[in-house]
This record gives structure tokens, C-alpha cells and sequence, in this order.
């Protein structure tokens, strides 16, 4: 079995494990998931779910955000690390949205990767959690487990965008990067493999090669 068919083949049985796949930051905008992305590097999203309807209630609109004392920010967002740089982050982000894009979230890769904190990471979950487009979030979770199922070998995430992109079914660029949370998080954790309990185990390159003998689901590999 090729790559492609057998990519398609886990994104069958991914939609079947995790049918309610979204990003598991909460945003009721695509400024709140701008800021949300943000503060989640290096930070726990629970975390950064806890720190932002503070932040929101303090400063409503981008507008309020851009005319915000940094120091204030930056207490506010303290608890999620490398608060200083995040601060400056947001209110930078807040400053060129209003004046150059009219208060509204640019739509472009290029644009959004232009705006301070934001790198191919953010810009790609705002193009597919924020505007419905098709971009593949390349996480730790998904570096990781991609490199595990044998669908890349690459360790740069953008070198492993390109190459999910050209294995993956266009339409589900986006639910990969879920999968690979979902599935991080619950069945294939970095520093325990649970392989016997794994749905995808046949079609995956790490997990087909182990010999599970005498293992029991829950049991690392
Ligand atoms: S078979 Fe093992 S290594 Fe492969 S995805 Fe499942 S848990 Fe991860």
C-alpha cells in the first residue's frame, strides 16, 4: 500500500476514534484564537484557557488590546510563560490589525505571519480553525506521531508540511493536526507508546515493526 492509500485509511479510523476533532483552545473570534495561539507556545492550552477570558474581559475589542499598558498584559498573561515576549506579542498584533487591516484578522498566510508572535504554525491554525481553510498545524504531537506512522521523515516542521500535504486528501489537512493531538494526548503519548490499544497500529510504520508478544494495552512500546 502506497503512502496516500494508506494515509487515507487512517483518516478513516482517526474520524471514527475522535469524531468531535477541533482545536482544543477555546475562541469565540478569530482575534481570540489569533491571542490564544500565541499564548500557547510553550504553554498548556488548559492553561492558556484559563488566562484568556481574563484578558478579554480587561480588553474587549483589538482596538481596547492595542491601546493597552504592556505591564498590564503582561500581568494578566504571567502564569502562561515568556509572558514579557507574549505581551509585546499580542499588543503589537493588536496595533497592526487596527491600523493596517481596518480591526479585522488578515485572511493570508503571508499577512498573518507578518503580524509579531505569529510564525507558519499560528498562521496555519488560524487558516483552518479561524477561516475554513484546508493547512496542516505542525505541532510536537504532530511531528512526532507523523514520523511514527511513516508518512514523513523529516524533523523541520515545514519540510513535513509539504510532505503531509502531498500524502494527505486535500480536505483533511486541517483534522490531521487534531488527529495527531487527540491521539498524542490519548493512545500514542510521547513517553508511552500504548501500540497494543492503538487503532492504527497495522498501518503504522513504528507500531506494525514491534513485537507486541506478551504486551497488554497499556503497556508502553
Ligand atoms: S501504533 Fe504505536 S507508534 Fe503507531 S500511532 Fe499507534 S501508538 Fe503511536
Amino acid at each position: 500500500m502506497d503512502k496516500k492509500q494508506r494515509a487515507k485509511q487512517i483518516i478513516e479510523i482517526l474520524h471514527e476514534t475522535y469524531p468531535d476533532v477541533e482545536t482544543t483552545l477555546d475562541a469565540t473570534s478569530a482575534w481570540e484564537l489569533l491571542v490564544g495561539g500565541i499564548l500557547a507556545s510553550q504553554c498548556t492550552d488548559e492553561r492558556v484557557n484559563k488566562i484568556t477570558p481574563h484578558l478579554f474581559a480587561a480588553y474587549p475589542t483589538i482596538a481596547d488590546m492595542a491601546e493597552a499598558d504592556v505591564a498590564d498584559i503582561e500581568n494578566i498573561i504571567r502564569a502562561c510563560g515568556i509572558y514579557r515576549n507574549k505581551a509585546k506579542a499580542i499588543k503589537g498584533s493588536a496595533e497592526i490589525i487596527t491600523e493596517e487591516h481596518g480591526s479585522q484578522v488578515p485572511r493570508t498566510r503571508e499577512q498573518l505571519m507578518e503580524l509579531p508572535g505569529v510564525g507558519r504554525k499560528i498562521a496555519n491554525l488560524m487558516l483552518g480553525d479561524a477561516f475554513g481553510e484546508q493547512a496542516v498545524v505542525v505541532d510536537t504531537h504532530c511531528a512526532r506521531i507523523s514520523r511514527l506512522l511513516g508518512m514523513t521523515a523529516e524533523k523541520d516542521p515545514a519540510k513535513i508540511e509539504g510532505e503531509l500535504e502531498a500524502v494527505l486528501p486535500p480536505d483533511s489537512y486541517t483534522d490531521w493536526g487534531h488527529f495527531m493531538v487527540f491521539h498524542g494526548r490519548t493512545i500514542c503519548k510521547a513517553r508511552c507508546r500504548d501500540c497494543v490499544a492503538c487503532p492504527l497500529r497495522q498501518l503504522c510504520a513504528y507500531g506494525s515493526q514491534q513485537n507486541l508478544e506478551g504486551k497488554e494495552a497499556g503497556d508502553c512500546v
